[in-house]
């Protein structure tokens, strides 16, 4: 039997700072590295992120980072962690990557490794292996991971939800998700936002339909229009309508242009 130690770095009763470490046998798996912003109490604190010491004392067993997607609260520690752990290497879908290097110091750029993965295909790391999951949430190109060990698997959704409406790259592979469950599952790690509430969650893209609803009643004007970059499927329907539409719109937002582009090209 191995002997397995999971707990986390942060991420639990709390929003964002996610990070979670699965150790079987002296193998570490890093799932998430994100930060969470401070409250108005300590003012002149920009940001949190996990404290990773455990990561420097232990950096050679490090198989390497698996980040979920490309939202702050799951990858924004990064460029802080490789600045001082570069030579782990970190694991995402292209659009979570691209964010991740956004963020990222030029110069330690060309030093870390960022690996590319695509969803349903395996990776082997000995005895263990990682087998991504696509997701849905509200951006795109989102994982779950399963871990497979020798004692069973052990799975990390990352934040998800089911959503039939959500094509492409926001869609989630139930089939895969039910064939792991059917094989049978050692530890679930689940996000648990709104657990306690019962219900369905909304479908993602209603608010387009809200906004455009607006926008169709006071034509010939200006709007301003501020988004959190947490949905960015919502700066894409946006984006979508002032095209087909041509009114005029200021997002302010820095990651905008280059999240738009990378939506063009993977759809
Ligand atoms: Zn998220």
């Amino acid at each position: 039997m191995s002997k397995i130690k999971i707990f986390a770095l942060g991420g639990l009763n709390e929003n964002g700072k996610n990070m979670y470490v699965v150790d079987v046998d002296e193998d570490i798996f890093v799932f998430d590295a994100g930060l969470k912003y401070d409250n108005d109490l300590n003012l002149g604190i920009d940001y949190i992120i996990p404290n990773f010491d455990y990561l420097i004392n232990n950096k050679k067993k490090v198989k390497g980072i698996f980040l979920t997607h490309g939202h702050e609260g799951n990858m924004g520690a990064i460029p802080d962690i490789l600045e001082k752990l570069p030579d782990i290497p970190v694991y995402g879908t292209k659009l979570t990557l691209e964010i991740v290097s956004n963020d990222m110091d030029k110069k330690l750029l060309e030093t870390v490794k960022l690996i590319e993965i695509k969803p349903h295909t395996k990776l082997e790391f000995g005895k263990n292996s990682i087998f991504p999951i696509s997701v849905t949430h509200s951006i795109p190109d989102a994982l779950c991971y399963v871990l497979y060990t020798p004692d069973g698997a052990i799975v990390y959704t990352g934040d998800f939800n089911f959503d039939s409406t959500m094509m492409g790259h926001y869609k989630t592979d139930i089939g895969k998700l039910a064939y792991v469950g059917k094989q049978g599952v050692l530890c679930l790690l689940c996000e648990s936002f709104y657990a306690d509430k019962p219900g369905h969650t909304s479908p993602q893209n209603r608010v387009a339909d809200f906004i455009k609803e607006v926008l169709n009643k006071s034509k010939d004007r200006m709007y301003i229009v501020h988004l959190l970059l947490l949905l960015v499927s919502n700066h894409y329907s946006l984006a979508l309508f002032h095209i087909l539409h041509l009114y005029l719109f200021l997002i302010y937002f820095h990651h905008l242009p280059m999240l738009l582009c990378i939506y063009l090209m993977l759809n």
